[in-house]
């Protein structure tokens, strides 16, 4: 069997500008970056900003299992469906970063015969997107340090700065870090740390942010640490807001690629799930609406975390309005959430499987709450069963869901039409979206609201240290924003270990975090790691080229 990465070789990539056309983006609106990839020009937006909207298709999937889901997979290659459907199309994705690449995933930018290429670069450092990001989070910081070792007219309390420095790889050495040592010309020592380029607030920024200038509103907005008096201190006290934003002068224009099979691919910021949203950037999905009658969307980890978030942060903040839902699972991942062991996997397990379906169907049941129709997708694995596939279809149609089994990893677009068919017929459906909770409720009721309705619990507790935040921040005035639920992707609930569909448990909040800029409220519901560590075996260790340029390894 080829691997990921052999099958994007294979790929005979037309000109980007080629690709550009099928959206109506002309030549003159395109900036190249070589012959397959393009920024969009900002121009382009203004030419089209006036016309209707395209059709919004949401991925996203059950709670992840080590048996695998394929939300990317089946974004790809829907679209491809679509475009051969002849249809105007766009998949909108997240950047991949390379601290994932190199430690434990490999790339992301979907599998077999369901990819967007140039793989390699996208995967790699694409148009410098995260390091414009990690630059100017690092200027900030450098900032922030020069005006302690200037006489710190601010105040600022050096024991209470929040803004850390960021690196895009996995590096735990770095999370905690003293710098200033060295004497009175070296800075003020202090404790602080490294968080991975893509937890940086300002990659949350980039996503949300409508505009170059609200981009600089949103970086001016960012709360960096207090004074000693407890005041909040903004990234504008700086004065260098204008510095960060032209950082960001070419990494805010969405990114254009193409799938193997030629199918328009807009690819653009990339925020953790867990930390912050965790989907592509407003200003991607917007262009890719104006210029698509169709755009197909991924948002991160399963429907509890990415989906709730897409909707409540990112449809609240864009002005969006998704037209359906797809939900992305595996027979073998619903087996492995019924009890079933990762290596029994291959074996038909009936009781397992309708144990484990009750996790699809509460995500079935969630997309409705928001008022949205869902149709499941059954990424295929050779191992699956026709009685396996009965059953799940017969148990979602239950629930009003539609069912199509999706082929588009050994198949290509070939392999999703009759999935395409099930989510027009979908989109074409009344639809009464709307959020979960209202921002100005209080952040516990907001917290209530998503354990209650999404998760399935009874409710939710603050530790002592996360009451005496929240009083903080209500004091501070923060408390009137979306909240970004920080929580194990795994399951419904804030503990990893109960897959499935747990009932009777609550969730305790640890720690609330401002992200001002951003313009949300971030929720710890446990030790959720802003820097992650490399395996003992890194994929990097993999990893090839050759004296030709050719890569191996790279999943
Ligand atoms: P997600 O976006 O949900 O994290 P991806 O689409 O990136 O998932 O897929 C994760 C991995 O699983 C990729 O390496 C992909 O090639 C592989 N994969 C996805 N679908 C299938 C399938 N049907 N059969 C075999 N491998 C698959
Ligand atoms: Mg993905």
């Amino acid at each position: 069997m080829k691997t990921d990465v052999e099958i994007a070789q294979e790929a005979e990539m037309r000109p980007i500008q080629e690709i550009a056309e099928k959206l109506g983006i002309s030549d003159d609106e395109l900036e190249l970056y070589g012959k397959y990839k393009a920024k969009v020009a900002l121009s382009a937006w203004e030419r089209v900003k006036e016309q209707p909207n395209g059709k919004l298709i949401l991925v996203t999937a059950i709670n992840p299992t080590p048996a695998g889901e394929g939300k990317t997979t089946t974004s790809v290659g829907l679209a491809d469906a679509f475009h051969r459907q002849g249809r105007k199309v766009a998949v909108a994705l997240r950047e991949p970063s390379l601290g994932p690449c190199f430690g434990l995933k490999g790339g992301a930018a979907g599998g077999g015969y369901a990819q967007v290429v140039p793989m390699e670069d996208i995967n790699l450092h694409f148009t410098g997107d995260f390091h414009a990001i990690t630059t100017a989070h690092n200027l900030l910081a450098a900032v922030i340090d020069n005006h302690i070792q200037q006489g710190n007219a601010l105040d600022i309390d050096v024991r209470r700065i929040t803004w850390k420095r960021v690196l895009d790889l996995n590096d735990r050495a770095l999370r905690h870090v003293v710098i200033g040592l060295g004497g009175k010309a070296h800075g003020t020592p202090r404790e602080t740390g490294f968080d991975i380029t893509v937890a940086s607030e300002m990659m949350a920024i980039l996503c949300l942010a409508k505009d170059l200038e609200d981009m600089k509103q949103r970086l001016g907005e960012i709360v960096i640490g207090y004074s000693r008096e407890g005041r909040a201190i903004r990234a504008k006290e700086l004065n260098v807001t204008g510095a960060l934003t032209l950082l960001f002068k070419d990494a805010i224009k969405p990114n254009l690629v193409q799938t193997l099979e030629g199918t328009p691919a807009f690819i653009h910021g990339g925020p953790f799930a867990n930390i912050a949203h965790g989907c592509n950037s407003v200003m991607a999905t917007k262009f890719a609406l104006k210029f698509a009658d169709y755009v197909v969307t991924e948002a991160g980890f399963g429907a509890d975390l990415g989906a709730e978030k897409f909707l409540d942060i990112k449809c609240r903040f864009a002005g969006l309005k998704p037209d359906a839902v797809v939900i992305v699972a595996t027979v073998r991942a619903l087996k492995m959430h019924g009890g079933l062991d990762k290596k029994e996997l291959g074996k038909v397990d009936m009781a397992a499987l309708e144990k484990g379906i009750a996790n699809l169907t509460k995500h079935i049941e969630n997309i409705q709450k928001f008022g949205l129709p869902a149709v499941v997708a059954i990424n295929a694995f050779p191992t699956d069963t026709k009685e396996e596939l009965d059953f799940v279809e017969k148990k979602c149609n239950e629930l009003g869901a539609e069912v199509a089994l999706s082929e588009v990893w050994a198949k290509g677009g070939e392999g999703g039409l009759e999935l395409a068919d099930k989510v027009i017929a979908a989109t074409e459906k009344p639809n009464d979206f709307h959020f979960i909770y209202d921002v100005n409720e209080s952040i516990p009721e907001k917290i209530e609201k998503i354990t209650k309705e999404i998760y399935g619990g009874d409710g939710v507790d603050f530790t002592p240290a996360a009451k005496k935040q929240l009083k903080e921040i209500e004091e501070l005035g923060f408390d009137k924003m979306p909240v970004c639920m920080a929580k194990t992707q795994y399951s419904l609930s804030d503990d990893a270990t109960k897959i499935g569909r747990p009932t009777g448990f609550r969730i305790t909040v640890k720690e609330l975090r401002v992200s001002a800029g951003a313009g949300f409220i971030v929720a710890l519901t446990g030790n959720i790691l802003t820097m992650p560590g490399l395996p003992k075996h890194p994929a990097a260790e993999n990893m090839d080229i050759d004296v030709n340029g050719k890569i191996t390894g790279l999943f």
